[in-house]
């Protein structure tokens, strides 16, 4: 019945794919002998990527997960069981050891977000796309460490002058 309505490459989906491949990531795409036939599969590092459409994944606290007044008998139970199928895919992929991320639609509209999102989750091999605004923030930590290693040279400067 999902089927019918779930499209296999949905956008936000392969924003995060091209992102992924970017990083030159391996990943295999809706592997049907998992539960829930997850969206991204990274097999050798048993991690696993979700997409979620807000409204269908019933986004909690998300602008774009309202159930709409009319018809709400047919929308509600409808997205509730869309949620708790998800929530079931997700603890038996755990259970198996998988570590899964859902990341949610309304996400992608927040690059820097999402990037920090990904790295978290695949670890530092995850690079963050260059635009302005990370180039601006990495020269800014730049400067800052350069800052720090200076303090702390003039730190062991001082203490060997205080001993010598
Ligand atoms: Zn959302």
């Amino acid at each position: 019945m999902m089927a019918a309505v779930r499209s296999k490459d949905t956008q936000p989906e392969v924003v995060v794919r091209r992102l992924l491949h970017k990083n030159g990531y391996r990943y295999r795409i809706h592997r049907s002998d998992l539960p829930g036939k997850p969206d991204i599969v990274l097999s050798s590092k048993r991690k696993i990527i979700f997409v979620h459409g807000c409204f269908w994944h019933q986004h909690e606290g998300c602008d774009f997960s309202h159930v709409p007044k009319s018809n709400r008998g047919y929308w509600a139970p409808k997205l509730k069981a869309n949620r708790s199928r998800d929530r079931k895919h997700i603890k038996a992929l755990r259970a198996g050891g998988w570590e899964c991320l859902v990341v949610w639609e309304c996400e992608l509209s927040k690059p820097n977000r999402l990037d920090r999102l990904l790295s978290r989750f695949l670890g530092p091999g995850f690079a963050p796309r260059t635009s302005t605004q990370t180039e601006a923030s990495r020269r800014q930590l730049n400067r800052r460490l350069r800052r720090i290693s200076a303090r702390s040279a003039r730190r062991r400067t001082l203490r060997s002058s205080v001993r010598g």
